[in-house]
């Protein structure tokens, strides 16, 4: 077993009722490095019992929240706890998910900041009184928690995306289960050792995770649940809706991504270069708005890819903790085998193989690929890829690749390089996705909501809108004095 530098991790264990869980009754499962295959630690796991102790929990929570002064101070602890220990956070993330550590870094710093913005939201969460008297009456509408909150977040980046969810959840008032990947969950345990050390009200958060099936159902369908929130695949969030559906839960539903990145002939091509690899192999290609499909007009399409090759080769592969990485490993052999699969399946049917390959199916570094020729009915243009690859099509006319770029059912992020603004601006419209970033391959800021169009998903996270999610609006009519 790895020794972990992490003195967050003392206690590996389920959390609820505002302490640590004794579970070594429990079966026990392997957390493994993606970059080497050794044993990182060993979790218990839980299943429907400790998710239903977890909701009681949040659900005893539930009847005395913290107001909003005391949700202020939360969150500015929490934004504080998770800079000052930024480093040890960001080794947890590289060993379980195999980021390099610079992005492990930024992924916490990023998580801190969801804290420091669903502050500047509390404000607006004060009743407020209608101006008007309609019908004699004096008008109240208050924006009360909307009830315990389930969290459920993908391995791909173990931190931000609980921020996210946790940052809204107590703006809004409301007590949380959280149930990470079984895949990363020893980032998600250090930092409830910390919120435990921060002194949070007990039940405000709790955490469970294990069997995902089972938790799953509980979480779906207890009476005290009132938001699901989960980030992972289009065919999980489907299921959960299912299962949420007859206990009418409010959704917030981050789903998959199939992310189109257009270049325009006039556009600047160090800048679309630059974008491209930045946003194409962050954490080796595992994120849901990385671009999927690259589509470049032909006027400059040798150039580009000229260009793009040239980066694409000077990548290196290896070992998240080791000092000059640009990637890391994939996640799992499941995540290899899908990525060599849409590399075989594009050369089958015709695609050129610019740089890189298949690679080893039993090897963990997938080799950085570029691929040209690519056309729909590949897997890699229907389906995310979720690896480092770049697939390539060339286009002659803005329509049909404005057309071919929205043809898909998912719509999260969506990549426009043009020097023309009324052709920015007429292509942003035409493409139904939630983030469509111009001249940029930024992907979403604490500050601004952020959630997909289509089979992307329901509901946004960041911004005012990411904490109403947490929150029910209920309007008091007042009649003639009472007391
Ligand atoms: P996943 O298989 O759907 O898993 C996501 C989470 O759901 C994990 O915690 C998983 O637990 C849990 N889960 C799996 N089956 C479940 C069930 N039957 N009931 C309840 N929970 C269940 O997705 P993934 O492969 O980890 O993540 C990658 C996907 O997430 C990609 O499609 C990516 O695009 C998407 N994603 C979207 C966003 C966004 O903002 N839209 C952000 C990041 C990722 P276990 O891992 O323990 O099984």
């Amino acid at each position: 077993m790895i020794a972990l530098a992490a003195p967050l991790l003392s206690s590996i264990s389920g959390y609820w009722a505002g302490a640590f869980q004794d579970l070594s009754a429990l079966p026990q499962l392997d957390v493994f490095d993606p970059a080497s295959g050794a044993l990182l630690a060993t979790v218990p796991q839980m299943g429907a019992l400790e998710a239903r102790l977890a909701v009681e929990s949040a659900a005893a929570r539930l009847r005395s929240p913290p107001n909003l002064p005391e949700r202020g101070r939360i969150l500015s602890n929490i934004e504080a706890g998770l800079l000052a220990e930024q480093e040890q956070f960001a080794e947890l993330i590289t060993r379980e998910n195999g980021k390099p550590l610079a992005e492990a870094r930024a992924e916490v710093a990023y998580a801190a900041g969801f804290f420091r913005d669903a502050r500047r939201h509390l404000d607006a969460l004060q009743p407020k009184t209608l101006p008007t008297r309609p019908r004699g009456l004096t008008w109240r509408v208050h924006h009360r928690p909307a009830g315990v909150a389930a969290l459920i977040t993908p391995w791909n980046f173990p931190m931000g995306m609980l921020a996210k969810k946790l940052a809204g959840a107590i703006a809004g008032g409301c007590p949380s289960v959280v149930k990470p990947s079984e895949i990363t969950p020893l980032s998600t345990i250090a930092w409830f050792a910390q919120l435990h050390a921060l002194g949070l009200p007990p039940g405000l958060v709790n955490l469970v995770f294990g069997d995902a099936a089972a938790i799953g159902k509980v979480l779906c369908s207890h009476p005290a649940v009132r938001v699901l929130s989960f980030t992972g695949s289009t065919a999980v969030g489907a299921l959960l809706s299912q299962q949420a559906a007859p206990h009418f839960k409010r959704l917030s539903l981050e789903l998959g991504g199939n992310a189109p990145f257009l270049v325009f002939e006039d556009a600047d091509l160090d800048t679309a270069v630059d974008a491209l690899m930045a946003n194409k192999f962050r954490n080796t290609g595992q994120t849901c708005v990385c671009a999927n499909r690259v589509y470049v007009a032909r006027a400059i399409a040798e150039p580009f890819v000229s260009a793009v090759a040239a980066r694409v080769r000077a990548l290196r592969a290896g070992p998240g903790m080791e000092a000059g990485v640009d990637i890391g490993p994939m996640i799992d052999a499941r995540g290899y085998a899908k990525v060599h699969s849409h590399v075989q399946d594009a050369l089958a049917m015709g695609a050129t193989l610019v740089v890189g390959g298949s690679g080893d199916p039993a090897q963990r570094f997938f080799p950085p690929t570029l691929l040209t020729g690519i056309t729909p009915t590949m897997a890699c243009a229907s389906e995310e890829t979720f690896g480092p690859v770049i697939a390539i099509s060339v286009f002659d006319d803005e329509d049909a690749m404005v057309q071919a770029a929205d043809d898909t059912p998912y719509g999260l992020a969506a990549y426009v390089f043009t020097a023309d603004r009324a052709r920015a601006d007429r292509v942003v419209a035409q493409l139904h996705f939630g983030h469509v970033a111009v001249n940029t391959g930024s992907g979403p800021t604490p500050e601004v909501p952020f959630g997909g169009f289509r089979c992307s998903g329901l509901g946004r996270e960041g911004g005012a809108e990411g904490v109403m999610e947490y929150v029910e609006l209920q309007t008091v009519p007042w009649g003639p004095a009472v007391g």
